[in-house]
């Protein structure tokens, strides 16, 4: 398994619900924070690896890794904030994005356990911007157009040999 990056298709996908949390969903849970934990990520989606499931993991300072299967945003708030913002599948590219401040989130954990959650911060954030690698939008897509524009031509500039391949070794 590894880590998409920006360019390839299957980022742009939207990811499927998980019909049943079993062993696999586990593995895959666990997986996910593992590689996220080698990129020193804070988040991680199944389609970032290749898995187009709704399964997404979190882990930001000082609190627990979370993850969150078939999420859905209950809501969020109309004051908005912005923060500076990375991916894991956009290495080297950091830009600020706004956001809501806080979100209200219902999922399933691994164990199949429903929860909800209400979040701020940079939880609130990394839950927000991981959703939306369920739904195949990446954090550059939120960034006005020249700041898009900037960022796109940073990233290719940066990596060539990988343009719309596979991320190589
Ligand atoms: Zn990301």
């Amino acid at each position: 398994m590894e880590i998409l990056l920006l360019g390839n298709e299957q980022l742009r996908q939207k990811a499927e619900r998980i019909k049943t949390i079993d062993g696999e969903i586990k593995s895959l849970a666990e997986d996910l924070l593992d590689m996220m934990r080698r990129g020193k990520g804070i988040g991680l989606a199944g389609p970032q690896v290749g898995r187009a499931l709704r399964i997404f993991v979190v882990h930001v300072d000082k609190d627990t890794p979370r993850v969150f299967i078939n999420p859905s945003i209950i809501e969020t708030s109309t004051e908005t904030v912005k923060y500076e913002e990375g991916c894991l599948s956009v290495p080297g590219i950091w830009a600020d994005v706004l956001r809501p401040k806080t979100v209200r989130v219902q999922a399933w954990n691994e164990k199949g356990r429903p929860f909800n959650l209400e979040a701020g911060g940079i939880l609130a954030r990394a839950i927000l911007h991981e959703y939306d690698h369920l739904e195949g939008v990446l954090f550059v897509d939120r960034l006005p157009e020249h700041k898009r524009d900037w960022a796109m031509k940073k990233f290719e500039k940066s990596r060539p040999h990988v343009k719309g391949k596979p991320p190589q070794g």
